[in-house]
C-alpha cells in the first residue's frame, strides 16, 4: 500500500496491513513541517533465530510504532524527532512494515528455553 505524501491530512488516514503472521496497524496524520507523523502498532508473530542456541523460535510481536515521515530530504530543526525520508513523494507501508522487521530481526533475540537457563 502506497499513500501519497500530498494527500494526508489532518484526518487520520488509517491503513492495515499484514505480512507473514504481522498486522501492521494505524494511521497517519499531516503535522507540520512537511511532515506526517505515524502512529501503529505492530502484532502478530515472528521467526528468529536464537542467538544463544541458533534454534529458530517464534517471537509474539506487540510493539508500539511512532514516527514521522518527511516528504523528502528532512530539513528541520527538531532533531529529537525520528524521521523517515521519502525519496518520490509517495509513502510506501509495506517498505517501511519491511524496515521495522529487519530492526526487530538485527535486535537480541534469545528463545524461552535460553531466557530459563539465563534465569537458573
Ligand atoms: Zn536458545
Amino acid at each position: 500500500m502506497t499513500v501519497n505524501f500530498k494527500k494526508v491530512t489532518k484526518t487520520p488516514l488509517e491503513f492495515s496491513i499484514d505480512s507473514n503472521n504481522i498486522v501492521f496497524k494505524g494511521s497517519l496524520k499531516y503535522d507540520t513541517e512537511n511532515l506526517v507523523s505515524l502512529k501503529a502498532t505492530l502484532t502478530g508473530s515472528i521467526d528468529l533465530d536464537c542467538d544463544l542456541c541458533a534454534e529458530e523460535f517464534t517471537l509474539p510481536l506487540d510493539e508500539n510504532i511512532d514516527f514521522f515521515i518527511s516528504n523528502g530530504v528532512y530539513n528541520g530543526m527538531n532533531e529529537e524527532y525520528d524521521v523517515v525520508e521519502t525519496i518520490d513523494g509517495n509513502i510506501n507501508l509495506e517498505e517501511l512494515l519491511d524496515s521495522e522487521i529487519e530492526l526487530i530481526r538485527s535486535g537480541y533475540h534469545s528463545c524461552e528455553n535460553c531466557k530459563q537457563e539465563e534465569r537458573n
